[in-house]
């Protein structure tokens, strides 16, 4: 029987199941909207009883909103934990995805460290180490691959919700963000454009005031970055990336840099430094295909 790998991309919005062989082609998907864990979860058993039919599914892995407890010593290991949804808040999915699978074998990781993963193993940050993949849509994200593995640590990044200069002047809002106001993301995230103009990001013409500012908040998150992290590629995605990455962001990122970092990629070459995804809607789930095939090794590594 062939073996399968089964892969979950848990947005906040939506969710993608997956099931592919063992080279990471896929071989059916679906899609469906994220709910209460029970219905969304059903959904996604559903899924994959009726395609497991097709071998043995071996291992899944999951790529998920966050922020998720990675760490195997913790009591909470498993549990998507302080998000504001409310209904996800503090939920085991790495357990319930197991039990209601029946598949012994189960990965979790943050959906940007998958998508970044993803990105470097099959799309625009090949042979880029460290590499940071950057989400600009209803939330701001990033993941990082650095020494071939994605960054954990304490926690693991969550980088969208460091803190950049606020223009108030310009901008008078709070900020959306439930846990820190006006940090990156409750100021230049799909959200925080939303609750400031009423209406959702995508139905703001091109020349409404928003972008500029939003564009400016943006490149400096992205100089801290490049000033944290070192990376050698930093690849961006989600719905707002055409309407913020153009040439106005990366002249506020030259200027904020202000020459200090001496590397070619940071002049010239910036249109290759800073790249769009190249999986597009496929990095989160190809991350959580990638995941589970690296888990897989491992543990059969280690028979
Ligand atoms: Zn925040």
């Amino acid at each position: 029987m062939t073996d399968l790998i089964g892969a979950v991309e848990a947005g906040g919005t939506k969710f993608i199941c997956a099931i592919g062989d063992t080279a990471a082609q896929i071989l059916a998907r679906e899609v469906f909207p994220t709910e209460s864990p029970a219905q969304t979860l059903t959904h996604a058993f559903g899924f994959f009883k009726r395609h497991a039919r097709r071998g043995n599914l071996v291992h899944i892995g999951i790529a998920s909103f966050g922020p998720i407890d990675l760490d195997p010593r913790s009591p909470s290991f498993g549990r998507i934990t302080t998000t504001p949804k409310q209904l996800w808040r503090d939920f085991d999915i790495l357990d319930a995805v197991a039990r209601g699978t029946g598949v012994r074998g189960v990965s979790l990781d943050t959906d940007v460290n998958c998508a970044a993963l993803a990105e470097w193993q099959w799309g625009a940050g090949r042979g880029c180490d460290p590499l940071l993949y950057v989400t600009l849509g209803t939330g701001i994200g990033a993941g990082v691959v650095i020494n071939g593995s994605v960054l954990h640590g304490l926690v693991h990044p969550e980088i969208g919700h460091m803190r950049i200069p606020h223009d108030c002047a310009r901008d008078p809002f709070a900020g959306s963000c439930p846990s820190h106001r006006d940090c990156w993301e409750g100021l230049a995230s799909g959200s925080a454009i939303a609750a400031r103009r009423g209406v959702p990001a995508a139905d703001l013409p091109p020349d409404d005031p928003m972008w500029p500012l939003v564009t400016t908040y943006t490149a400096d998150g992205f100089a801290n970055l490049i000033l944290a992290y070192s990376p050698r590629r930093i690849i961006v995605g989600g719905g707002l990336r055409t309407r913020v990455i153009g040439p106005d962001f990366l002249r506020r990122v030259h200027e904020r840099l202000n020459g200090y970092l001496r590397a070619a990629e940071l002049l010239d070459g910036i249109v290759s430094y800073i790249v769009p995804s190249q999986l597009g809607d496929d990095a989160g789930v190809l991350g959580a295909m990638a995941l589970a095939l690296r888990s897989l090794r491992v543990s059969q590594d280690a028979i």
